[in-house]
């Protein structure tokens, strides 16, 4: 009977731990992804070569100056079949503080980087906003609701069909799309990784570990599942390597056996640890709980803005403007270069070329009706003013080769009239 007993106590324990430890579905998504489709093979090995090519350069060769602050638009797709399901704009809200947070090395929780590691962590440079303009150019809140029928989900992409009782993605060149829904099994979520199909591109969370607040799940509370699922779409591997003592192809992160969970003690040595420091279990790429992560390393922050070099497979969101809710005026498409706004009174047509650009732009804007003049602004991305002059004749050329590297924003003002695009200077 006590052996009974005990065995019962040591079965409960087993399933306790297994509940509260991480699970991420993210690499055995991938490996089906391939075994149903071979060909996938080549193009995930494409993005890991643009990677590469950008990360494996000497210090010297790295090209510093592109640190400027990349946006990245957001569409959460909430699927919900009960109402605890269907989550607020504030428990959206939450988590977007959170990744912004996460992704800048401002997170509260940083202090408790043990020293050693604390001088690799990084501002990736990357910020996260709700899209504030949908594919259509109408005016959105990044947060589409859709009831389903469906139970729950599993790694396999059914959220993201309509067909499937999910709800079709937005241009993934433009958009981060980011599912949230009830996850079948203990799948917290899961994403995408560079080079798959565009149709699927994205993020999938658990709506119960989405965001912060008292109706989160502990220990998933903090919102770091989707911190650690958006560095997969970033080009992230886990700190093991999803393997004995593997690589994450980072050069600062610690090589370590295995993954963590719960929160273990500092060190943490493992057999393949390179020092007394151990494994980096607060990285938010171990499987540790959300109260123990606290950040991603420089060589994180260098793979994940790789992605975006030039002809690199993220590149296009450096011209993504869904995040600017200017532009929703005139139903203007985000990306587009050739914009016709409609506004009430006249019509313009727009277009800003060559764009990247090194020396000279020309803006041109054909009005279709004479009457008011127009003001052309140049700001930097912190909003500073670099450039201002009116726009007299339909071509105005632009000396923008004094600029820095990096993206600008242009606006032409008539009235109330605005014409918002980016620009960037190579
Ligand atoms: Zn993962």
């Amino acid at each position: 009977m006590k052996l009974f007993l005990g065995l019962i106590i040591f079965f409960i324990h087993v399933v306790f731990i297994a509940q509260a430890q991480r699970l991420c579905g993210t690499s055995g998504y991938t490996q089906k992804l391939i075994l149903n489709e071979p060909s996938l093979k080549s193009s995930f090995d494409i993005a890991e070569a643009q990677i590469a090519a950008v990360t494996k350069k000497t210090n010297a060769a790295r090209d510093t100056s592109t640190n400027e602050i990349i946006y990245i638009p957001v569409v959460i797709h909430i699927l919900y079949k009960s109402a605890d399901q269907n989550l607020s704009a504030a428990q959206v809200q939450s988590q977007m503080v959170i990744l912004n947070n996460d992704y800048s090395n401002l997170n509260a929780d940083k202090l408790n980087i043990p020293a050693v590691f604390a001088t690799r962590a990084a501002d990736s440079r990357i910020r996260f906003c709700l899209a504030q303009v949908d594919p259509q150019g109408k005016r959105t809140t990044g947060i589409v609701r859709k009831y389903t029928t469906a139970n729950n989900f599993s790694a396999e992409d059914a959220m993201k069909f309509s067909t499937q009782g999910g709800d079709d993605a937005w241009d993934s060149k433009r958009y981060l799309n980011l599912w949230v829904c009830n996850m079948a099994g203990r799948t917290l979520g899961y994403s995408s990784v560079p080079g798959g199909p565009a149709n699927v591109d994205g993020v999938v969370i658990g709506y119960d570990v989405f965001g912060t607040g008292s109706n989160v799940r502990s220990p998933f509370n903090k919102g770091r599942t989707a911190t650690h699922e958006i560095g997969h779409w970033l080009g992230l591997k886990h700190v093991w390597g999803d393997a004995i003592c593997g690589t994450d192809e980072v050069d600062d992160t610690p090589t370590q056996q295995y993954y963590n969970y719960g929160c273990p003690g500092f060190p943490h040595i493992t057999n393949c640890s390179p020092d007394g420091n151990g494994d980096m279990f607060m990285n938010f790429m171990d499987f540790t709980d959300d109260a123990c992560m606290n950040l991603f390393t420089n060589g994180q922050k260098m793979r994940m803005r790789a992605l975006f070099a030039k002809n690199n497979l993220r590149n296009s969101f450096l011209l993504s403007f869904a995040c600017d809710s200017t532009l929703v005026q005139g139903g203007v498409l985000p990306g587009a270069d050739t914009v016709t706004t409609t506004p009430a009174k006249e019509s313009f047509v727009v277009k800003v070329y060559p764009n990247p650009a090194r020396a000279m732009i020309t803006v041109e804007c054909k009005r279709q009706s004479n009457t008011v003049a127009k003001t052309i602004t140049i700001f930097n991305v912190l909003g500073n003013k670099l450039f201002s002059a009116s726009l007299n004749a339909e071509n105005t050329i632009i000396n923008i080769a004094h600029f820095s590297k990096g993206v600008y924003i242009l606006r032409i003002e008539e009235g109330s009239n605005k014409f918002t695009t980016k620009i960037i200077k190579e």
